[in-house]
C-alpha cells in the first residue's frame, strides 16, 4: 500500500510501525530516487540530459531556441540553452489560462573545473591537474576522497562542431592533505590556497604527461585531436546513502540544489495543470551569480514565455496578464539548525532536517518572499499536509543568495522562496532529511494542480 501524496503527518519525532511505517516506506522510496538521480548528474550539463529524459519519456516535445515552435499534439514542451539549463512547460486543458506557475532552481553545485592544458608535472614522479575553483564550497571536504571528471566536449564533426557529454566512470583522481606531521598546526583552522592545496593528483609519472585528454576521449568514444574544447569538473566518486538510527538522514553530494531539481520535475510530471501554465525551470550558473547567457539572470526565462504566447497566436498583452496572475517559486536548499552550533542560527525561526520544507526570508530581499507569497506557498502545504517551517539569518550574519531575486528582475512576478533543510551546505557531500525530499514534491504538486 503506498499512502497517497501529500497526507503526510509531518510528525517530526514519530516512531516506525503501523501507518509511519507505510509512510517511512514512501519517504525512503523517494529519497534512494533522488539519490539515483544525483549519482547519475555529476555535473549540470548531466542534471539537464537526465531532466530532458525524463521530459521525453513523458511525451514532451522539443523546441529548439534557434528554430520556429510549432505547437503540436502535444501540450508539454521543453527548451535547453546551453545543455545546462532546461525550462519545461506544460498547459491546461482549457484556454482561459490564469497565469504562469512557475517552479526555479539550479543545475550546477561547486566543483573544481579543469583548466586548459591541465597536466603538471611533478619531479618526474606525478602528475596532477591544473584546476580552478567553481563556486564557493568548502575546501577541505575535497581533501582524501575518490574523485573523477565529467562534464562537457565539444568535438569537431567534418566542418562542424558537436557537444558531448562525458562521465570518466573510474576512481581517477585524489586531492592528498598534507600529514599532521608535516602541519601540527592542521587542526587549529588551514587556509587553503586553491591554486597550491586542492591540485588533484592523477598520475604516477611513469607515462608522459599527455594522457589525460586520452583518458577523457576515451570515455566519451571520440578522438582525443578531435576535441576542440571541454568545460570538464571534478566530481565525487561517493554515492548518496541513507544513515542515522532507522535512517532519517540522507548523505550525498550536490542536494544543493539537485534535491530541489528532482522533486520540482517530479512534481511537474505527476501534475496535471488546472487553471495555470505550469512551468519547470532549472538554470545553470546559480553557484556563481546568475549572470551567464544560461543563468537566472539572462532571458531566458521572459523569452521562453513570450515565445510561447506567440506561437499560441494570444493577443499582445497576454503575457503580462499571465505574469501578472502567475506566481514563482524559487526553490534552493536551506540551511538547518546544526547540532554541533545550534547558536548560529536565527533564535526563533529554527528550521531542521525532516521538519518539512522551509519558507526563507531576507530583510534586504535576497529572499523575495513577503506576507502574501508566504501565505500562499502556506496554503499549498497545508493542502498537500506537509509541514513548512521558517528560516531567517541570525541579523549578525550576512547568508547566502539565491536566484528568486535575479529572476523575478526579468520577469517580475510574485515569488516566494523555498529550500529544503540541509546541514554542511556545499560540502563536498552534504546531509538532508529523508522525509523532505516527498515533502516537496507534495507541496509543488498543490501548486501545479491549482
Ligand atoms: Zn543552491
Amino acid at each position: 500500500m503506498r499512502r497517497k501524496r501529500g497526507d503526510g503527518k509531518g510528525c517530526l519525532l514519530s516512531v516506525l510501525g503501523g501507518q509511519e511505517g507505510i509512510d517511512m516506506e514512501n519517504y525512503q522510496r523517494t529519497s534512494r530516487e533522488m539519490l539515483d538521480f544525483v549519482e547519475k548528474s555529476p555535473t549540470g550539463f548531466h542534471v539537464v540530459k537526465n531532466l530532458t529524459e525524463m521530459l521525453e519519456k513523458a511525451g514532451f516535445q522539443r523546441f529548439r531556441e534557434e528554430e520556429d515552435w510549432r505547437m503540436g499534439e502535444s501540450d508539454g514542451f521543453y527548451v535547453t540553452r546551453n545543455d545546462s539549463s532546461v525550462i519545461a512547460i506544460r498547459l491546461p486543458a482549457r484556454k482561459d489560462w490564469k497565469g504562469f506557475h512557475i517552479v526555479a532552481s539550479h543545475s550546477d553545485s561547486p566543483a573544481f573545473k579543469i583548466k586548459e592544458n591541465p597536466e603538471m608535472a611533478v619531479e618526474k614522479h606525478y602528475v596532477k591537474l591544473n584546476v580552478e575553483k567553481y563556486g564557493g564550497m568548502i575546501l577541505s571536504t575535497w581533501l582524501d576522497r575518490p574523485l573523477s571528471v565529467a562534464g562537457r566536449l565539444a568535438v569537431r564533426d567534418g566542418q562542424s562542431v558537436e557537444t558531448r557529454l562525458v562521465n570518466v566512470d573510474e576512481d581517477l583522481l585524489v586531492i592528498p592533505n598534507v600529514a599532521v606531521h608535516l602541519n601540527r598546526e592542521i587542526n587549529k583552522g588551514m587556509e587553503y590556497n586553491p591554486q597550491v592545496d586542492m591540485l588533484p593528483l592523477f598520475g604516477d609519472g611513469v607515462e608522459e604527461t599527455g594522457t589525460f585528454l586520452a583518458k577523457v576521449a576515451e570515455a566519451a568514444g571520440v578522438n582525443e585531436e578531435d576535441i576542440l574544447g571541454h568545460d570538464l569538473f571534478l566530481y565525487v566518486r561517493e554515492k548518496g546513502k541513507l544513515l542515522g538510527a532507522n535512517g532519517p538522514f540522507v548523505l550525498s553530494p550536490r542536494l544543493d540544489d539537485q534535491q530541489c531539481v528532482f522533486a520540482s520535475m517530479k512534481a511537474f510530471l505527476e501534475s496535471v495543470p488546472q487553471s495555470y501554465v505550469n512551468v519547470c525551470a532549472v538554470f545553470d550558473n546559480e553557484e556563481v551569480g546568475s549572470g551567464s547567457r544560461q543563468g537566472a539572470d539572462s532571458d531566458f526565462l521572459e523569452t521562453t514565455l513570450r515565445r510561447l504566447c506567440e506561437a499560441q497566436g494570444l493577443p499582445a498583452g497576454e503575457f503580462h496578464r499571465l505574469v501578472a496572475g502567475g506566481f514563482l517559486i524559487s526553490a534552493d536548499n536551506a540551511h538547518a539548525v546544526h547540532p554541533n552550533h545550534p547558536e548560529i542560527s536565527d533564535p526563533t525561526n529554527r528550521p531542521f532536517l525532516n521538519g518539512g520544507l522551509v519558507i526563507k526570508y531576507h530583510g534586504g530581499q535576497k529572499y523575495t518572499t513577503d506576507a502574501l507569497s508566504a501565505a500562499r506557498m502556506k496554503s499549498w502545504c497545508q493542502r498537500a499536509e506537509v509541514p513548512c517551517q521558517t528560516y531567517f539569518n541570525r541579523s549578525d550574519i550576512e547568508g547566502g543568495s539565491t536566484l528568486g531575486h535575479i529572476s523575478t528582475a526579468h520577469v517580475s512576478i510574485s515569488s516566494v522562496d523555498i529550500g529544503l533543510p540541509q546541514l554542511a551546505m556545499h560540502s563536498a557531500v552534504e546531509t538532508a532529511g529523508i522525509r523532505d525530499t516527498e515533502y516537496a514534491v507534495g507541496a509543488l504538486c498543490a501548486f501545479y494542480k491549482e
